[in-house]
């Protein structure tokens, strides 16, 4: 009997879940430690920010689903990943012992490096469904006593698509409450320019970002760096191109959602050979960990180098088709190691990416990731929000249906017509 283990069942650990437990069947044992027994469908935290979704409709119980596909769901959260001794440590004291292990706990959000950064100080958050539920809170305050708006993200991000969402999403919100007129808007980022998103642009970005930032009166700030937030008073620095200060900023702000840097959590931060300085996990391009061969990681929580060089540090995004193609990957070459084979399955890293406005927005592809591609498209229209509300709802019913298929590669080919996504390359057998 094959044990494999999954950390975190967020949306790479989940499918990751279920495409194992398909490959493998019936001789393996498949195990996913969680912090509780509920997934959560990370981007549509913005519009449970601004009051168009309910936690309730994003959030699906785990408990039935897995027992219908014979995996066992631990939700008492890993404390300490163990690799050479092959086992996990839990919160509650017991131990886990696998023959593989995925890792795929995300992101923690880094807060804390930012004085009065985060829920706990003085901006709102839309990275967890909880901060999300706050921050509608404070949007009604907002709409209630309107004023100036931050949003944005800080120096040493990498999630901008969502923080460009956030802002439009908060526009359409605030319109349809009628109160925009009275909110004055500033995007702070540290990304050399509008539209760079960590991918130095896909398509024309730029050109698509700033002219929707013009038309819906959203005043931007690059190259800015946060350098503290006090309750109502936003401290930013811009620096010019070799990173020196070449203004300050004092934004006031009635409202303010900055998404933070994210680094490896905890449980696998710090361990020799498995995670980066910043706790991010070392992979080969077989998903697999260098030191430790039976160790495995998808998602945000793989370590990534950013594209090229910028004056502030602008990470690479993990969005859904990559996750997806990192899942595929590794179950293709888990279940080749199990069959005593090597592993030959090389995940794509497309980035594939919907950035919705509300009523409108920009869609992204990049193949490969880094410059130059085959692939750079960008394109917006009213269509982008509507694909996204399709992303939602069929993620939501594969996660309760217990299926894995890619939906990304299929919404590429359907709508996009672009060329065949490719979610995984299988190298020739040497
Ligand atoms: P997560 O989904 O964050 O899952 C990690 C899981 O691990 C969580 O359940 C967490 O509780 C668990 N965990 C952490 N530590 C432990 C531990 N010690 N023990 C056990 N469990 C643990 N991508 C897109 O493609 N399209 C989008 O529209 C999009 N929107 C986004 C919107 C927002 C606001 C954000 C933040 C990201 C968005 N992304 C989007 C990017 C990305 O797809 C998501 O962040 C996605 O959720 C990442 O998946 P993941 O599995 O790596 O991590």
């Amino acid at each position: 009997m094959t044990e494999v283990v999954i950390l975190g069942a967020g949306l790479g650990g989940v499918i990751m879940a279920y495409e194992i437990k398909e490959k493998l069947g019936k001789a393996s044992k498949v195990t996913v430690v969680n912090a509780g027994h509920t997934y959560t469908f990370v981007p549509s935290n913005p519009w449970v920010a601004v009051g168009w979704r309910t936690p309730e409709e994003v959030s699906v119980d785990l408990r039935p689903v897995f027992q219908r596909r014979d995996i066992e769901l631990r939700p008492e959260g890993a404390k300490r990943v163990h690799p050479s001794e092959n086992r996990v440590e839990l919160n509650d004291g017991s131990d886990l012992a696998y023959d593989y292990l995925v890792i795929a706990t995300g992101p923690d959000l880094a807060f804390d490096e930012i004085e009065g950064l985060g829920p706990h100080g003085n901006t709102q958050s839309v990275c967890q469904l909880d901060h999300a539920s706050d921050a509608k809170a404070a949007f009604e305050t907002l709409v209630k006593s309107p004023g100036p708006v931050v949003v944005g993200a800080v120096q040493g991000a990498s999630c901008f698509g969502p923080a460009y969402e956030f802002a439009f999403v908060l526009d359409t919100a605030l319109r349809q409450a009628k109160v925009r007129d009275q909110v004055p808007m500033t995007f702070v980022t540290p990304e050399p320019y509008v539209g760079h998103l960590g991918l130095d642009g896909v398509g024309d970005t730029k050109g698509l970002l700033e002219s929707a930032m013009r038309e819906h009166h959203i005043k931007w700030i690059t190259n800015a760096k946060v350098t503290k937030v006090e309750a109502g008073t936003m401290h930013v620095e811009e620096v010019d191109e070799q990173g020196a200060t070449k203004t300050t900023h004092e934004l006031p702000f009635a409202y303010s959602m900055l998404l933070p840097a994210f680094r490896g959590v905890p449980a696998v931060s710090g361990i020799d050979g498995l995670t980066n300085p910043r706790g991010f996990v070392l992979i080969d391009k077989y998903q697999r960990n260098p030191a430790f061969p039976n160790v495995f990681a998808i998602g945000v929580c793989v370590a990534i180098p950013p594209v090229g060089k910028t004056p502030l540090a602008v990470g690479v995004p993990k969005t859904g088709f990559m996750i997806e193609s990192m899942v595929t990957a590794t179950a293709a070459n888990i279940a080749s190691l199990v069959n005593g084979e090597a592993p030959r399955a090389v995940a794509t890293w497309n980035a594939v990416c919907l950035a919705d406005f509300g009523d409108d927005g920009i869609a992204f592809v990049a193949q490969p990731q880094i410059p130059p591609r085959n692939v750079n498209w960008s394109s917006q229209g009213r269509w982008v929000h509507a694909a996204k509300i399709g992303f939602e709802k069929y993620f939501l019913h594969k996660v309760r249906q217990g299926k894995s298929e890619t939906f990304y590669e299929n919404l590429a080919l359907d709508i996009l017509g672009v060329k065949k996504l490719k979610d995984i390359h299988i190298e020739s057998a040497e």
